[in-house]
């Protein structure tokens, strides 16, 4: 791996060779100075260090140029660098791009152009971005490499948790030479697929994610044995948890079983969230939170799966499927809802092969030129289209109902309305899916005529609403018949309180059939399904926490 890099990009070439002049001048000795004269030529350069395997500390990226502006420059880039801190530089005071900025790419400087003298006005703020990087709490692992199958669900799978987890990877194809060379190395067989290989030289065959997220640096083992609060589930609402569980001084534990950010992790733009009137993509949000709960001293455990809730008196014991546990005084469960299966012949045996639950957006580069379709007629269903539509040469997005209105918000129907290769096919649902090694073609129903039409396809992205998955909370706490976890007024029935409460007092809002266990977020029985309500119930938790606490 080459030295880490500074990039900057600026389409007027005198600024351009002045900046990289006034870096190297500075920072040559430890870092790799490259210059770009527009976003497009910028993104090609970082997606070769992607590839080659290096860092990028730094990028500065002018705000007016032409065909992509920096902050649309700095969004991609993000995507490739997310750890790489950014600047954007501007000729004149420009608020409404300083807010966007801030907004869309979490900008960490904007920087007024000329900035002489560089000692005063430039410096500063590179020695700060570069420290910023430094200090980024993860581990960062630069070059494992994973030799998959294009189509395999496991290689998918592997594929989807370490770039889900913002864990740099290079990809090497089993049918490239290069991927059949490193096979070879590592004296694995195609069947061994996936296969890790860390930078140590370490070799993973078919590797679960407990150990994936091991040799990524990722932490899965507990600190401690106890703790004041332990959150399961690292959606919004397990993150608003634990950043007011951590901010507010208690010891604070999050547990999850894949990667932070749960299901709007997935999405590619929310655009309701309050404070970003640009949106943000899902995977932005989840990155800035799990930084904002890292920063207040929450910790983290990743590819851990809670599988069972034990009261042992006044302490609550989480267990994890190796048979081992963490306890704490009180629990926040946060675990969301997963997708429904399609359910369809043919689906189950494609599913990772074609057929993808959720927007699966490591596939957005393997749709180009492609027809896709998409179940699904809510807002994630949506944003879906929109963000594939970009990549593939037509989206087709299959609505069970009458309309879209019934389900999506106005706002994206208007959008898609507005994308020439989204077709929308209302009263359509997928009868079958074909294909051998994985997708070939779908067979659609039109509900109104009856029509059953075969159709070439090879990605199938379904979001069809989710389930809870709460099995494992059986006998621990109350669920409703759907799994959902009723809590506070709802375990009332006539005024009485749920069988086995011990305390001589209602539970609280929050709080579920086991003192001390609150719930938060799209798990709870009648939650509103929506990232803020996630966010605000994952505070209002800890809120009652402390008057839980406060009570012993
Ligand atoms: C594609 C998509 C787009 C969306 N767009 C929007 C939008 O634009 N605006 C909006 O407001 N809402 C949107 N939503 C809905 C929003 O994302 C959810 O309402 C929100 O994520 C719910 O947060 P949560 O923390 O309750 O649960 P989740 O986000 O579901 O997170 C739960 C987490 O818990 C983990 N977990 C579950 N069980 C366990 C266990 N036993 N052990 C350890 N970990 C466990 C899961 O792996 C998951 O990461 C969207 C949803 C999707 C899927």
């Amino acid at each position: 791996m080459g030295k880490p890099v500074l990039l900057s990009v600026d389409d007027d070439p005198g600024v351009s060779r002045a900046v990289a002049r006034d870096l190297r001048r500075r920072y040559g000795e430890e870092f790799r100075v490259l210059r770009a004269s527009s976003g497009d030529e910028a993104l090609t350069a970082l997606r070769e260090l992607k590839l080659r395997g290096d860092a990028v500390a730094a990028l500065l990226a002018d705000y007016r140029m032409p065909q992509m502006n920096g902050i649309e420059f700095l969004e991609q880039a993000m995507d490739l660098f997310p750890r790489a801190r950014r600047a954007l530089l501007t000729a004149y005071a420009d608020t409404d791009a300083a807010i966007r900025a801030i907004n869309v790419v979490d900008v960490d400087f904007y920087l007024l152009k000329p900035w002489d003298p560089p000692e005063e006005k430039l410096y500063p703020v590179v020695d700060q971005m570069i420290q910023a990087w430094r200090d980024s709490p993860d581990a960062t692992v630069s070059d494992v490499k994973l030799v998959g199958h294009r189509w395999s669900a496991p290689s998918f799978r592997a594929r989807d948790f370490l770039a889900r987890n913002a864990v740099p990877y290079r990809w090497y194809s089993v049918d490239e030479p290069e991927g059949q060379r490193l096979l070879e190395a590592a004296e694995a067989g195609a069947d061994d697929v996936p296969v890790v290989i860390t930078p140590d030289g370490v070799v993973l065959r078919s590797p679960t994610e407990a150990e994936l997220a091991a040799v990524a640096g990722l932490s899965v083992d507990p600190r401690e044995e106890f703790y004041d609060l332990i959150v399961v589930g690292g959606g919004p609402a397990g993150l608003g948890a634990a950043v007011y569980g951590a901010s507010e001084g208690l010891r604070t534990v999050l547990v999850e079983r894949e990667a932070t950010g749960g299901q709007a992790g997935q999405s590619s733009r929310i655009e309701n969230y309050l404070g970003f009137p640009d949106g943000v993509s899902g995977g932005q949000l989840a990155e800035r939170a799990r930084r904002q709960a890292a920063k207040f001293g929450a910790e983290m455990l990743l590819a851990r799966d809670c599988v069972a809730l034990e009261a042992h008196g006044a302490k609550r014991v989480l267990r994890f499927a190796d048979g081992s546990a963490i306890a704490a005084h009180a629990v926040v469960l946060a675990t969301g809802v997963s997708y429904r299966s399609l359910g369809v012949a043919g689906a189950d045996g494609l599913t990772g092969r074609g057929v993808f639950y959720g927007s699966a957006m490591t596939e957005a580069a393997e749709c180009a030129d492609k027809k896709v379709f998409i179940v699904g007629g809510a807002n994630s269903a949506g944003q879906a289209a929109v963000y594939f539509a970009r990549y593939a040469s037509s989206v087709h997005l299959l609505v069970r109902g009458k309309s879209l209105e019934e389900s999506m918000s106005h706002y994206l129907i208007q959008q898609l309305g507005e994308i020439e290769n989204v077709h929308v096919r209302t009263c359509t649902t997928v009868a079958e899916a074909h294909g051998s090694d994985h997708l070939e073609e779908v067979t659609l129903l039109d509900a109104e005529t009856g029509e059953w039409t075969r159709h070439p396809a090879s990605h199938l992205f379904v979001f069809i609403g989710g389930a809870p998955r709460t099995d494992w909370l059986d006998g621990s706490v109350v669920r409703d018949e759907r799994g959902f976890i009723p809590t506070g007024p709802a375990l009332l029935e006539d005024g009485r309180r749920p069988h086995g409460w011990s305390l001589d007092r209602d539970p609280y809002f929050l709080e579920s059939s086991l003192p001390g266990v609150f719930v938060a977020g799209d798990a709870r029985s009648e939650s509103v399904k929506r990232v803020a309500s996630a966010v605000g119930e994952g505070a209002m938790a800890v809120t009652l926490v402390h008057r839980y606490l406060g009570e012993r």
